[in-house]
């Protein structure tokens, strides 16, 4: 029998700004060391038992309570743990929703032109709604929305994850279902999921490691007649095997559980949701503020989550992401597509950590203004 040990060895913990795998609470960290070994006494790791045991059921089985409880999903929304990330959900979509009828897509940034493509790719009745592209995605596109009724979904990405928009009012689409990828805010605030035909999000953003998605979708949309699609990627397949039709990735799933744990005994999502303004409001208006520092983005639009922010020099860009490494801030390095620098404000990103974040700023600005 492992011992357990309670106290955690540490620990030079960094503030970690990564978009993603990110920041997980550390709470969480401790709880997945200390079970490591031997989970709640079966002298086994979590990642040693079988998928079929009563141990993984009811780890899988509490997630879906905690998230059911956390977004207040109805009964008639199914709920499934997929693996191949938010990406496989961009082929899964068309697959599965159409119905003959237009694809629509509200295309907000590199993430939901990933999606357009692949729908593009895979049915020739997809259609592009409305794009940002030619202002750079600093602001949410405008879209025909004469032509959503023709549509049998529309696809928005909710955060943007690379160039830091955010919808805060969805897109009206009457009764064509609304399909969102909620990668980068998934759990960060309350969402009214009636509001959706399904919602999908992979899970290393906000709430868990890499290696699983997580699928809400209105049960009325699964289909159980579909001919010609793999049997990984028709939702069927998981909603009729509570998501174990094969092995699912079982640590995902776990750790995700401990981190749902950790958000409700927090307060759930407007509590945490509070806190993400707050966050986000601290960083902007101190780049507001200054001279040196420039976020491009759309004041009404800004991410809560993600906030890229320039210098305007790629010399002293590259001088900041040196010395912000040095100084114990990581990832912050913007996305290739943007350039300068991003900072990922993600549920277990602590506020200490944003104000340690701004004196850094400001010192920086301080030694390298001109
Ligand atoms: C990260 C991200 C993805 C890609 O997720 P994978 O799980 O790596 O496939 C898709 N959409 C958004 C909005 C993201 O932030």
């Amino acid at each position: 029998m492992g011992q357990k040990r309670k106290e955690v060895m540490c620990m030079n913990r960094v503030w970690n700004l990564s978009a993603g795998p990110a920041t997980l609470p550390l709470e969480v960290l401790e709880q997945i060391q200390v079970n490591f070994l031997d989970y709640e006494g079966t002298g086994m790791s979590v990642i040693e038992m079988s998928h079929r045991s009563s141990s993984f059921q009811s780890i899988i089985d509490e997630a879906e309570l905690l998230l059911r409880e956390l977004l207040d999903i109805p009964e008639d929304y199914a709920v499934l743990f997929m693996q191949g990330g938010a990406t496989l959900q961009f082929s899964a979509l068309p697959l599965n929703l159409s119905h003959g009828n237009n694809l629509g897509y509200i295309v907000s940034g590199s993430w939901g032109d990933k999606a357009y493509k692949e729908a593009k790719k895979l049915n020739n009745k997809t259609l592009l709604l409305g794009s940002s592209k030619n202002i750079q995605y600093t602001a949410l596109p405008t879209y025909d929305a004469d032509r959503i009724p023709s549509c049998d979904y529309v696809h928005i990405t909710s955060n943007n994850t690379i160039e830091g928009t955010e919808y805060f009012n969805y897109p009206e689409c009457g009764d064509t279902p609304l399909v969102a990828d909620m990668s980068s805010d998934f759990l960060s605030q309350p969402v009214d999921v009636t509001k959706f035909g399904l919602i999908y999000a992979g899970v290393q953003k906000n709430l868990g490691p890499a290696g699983i998605s997580i699928v809400i979708v209105k049960k009325q949309l699964i289909r159980e007649d579909l001919v010609g699609v793999p049997t990984y990627l028709d939702y069927a397949t998981h909603a009729n095997n509570q998501s174990m039709y094969n092995t699912p990735n079982t640590f995902a799933i776990y750790a995700s559980m401990l981190v749902l744990r950790w958000l409700k005994k927090n307060g759930g999502l407007q509590a945490i949701h509070e806190k993400n303004k707050e966050k986000a409001q601290l960083l902007y208006d101190y780049i507001d503020h200054s001279s040196f520092y420039h976020n491009p983005v759309k004041v009404s639009e800004r991410s809560l989550m993600n906030i890229p922010f320039t210098i305007g020099d790629k010399e002293l860009e590259a001088k900041f992401i040196k010395e912000a490494k040095d100084s114990g801030f990581e990832n912050i390095k913007g996305h290739r597509s943007v350039g300068g620098m991003r900072a990922s404000l993600y549920n277990a990103f602590p506020k200490e950590g944003v104000l340690a974040l701004i004196r850094f700023m400001n010192q920086f600005e301080e030694e390298n203004q001109s």
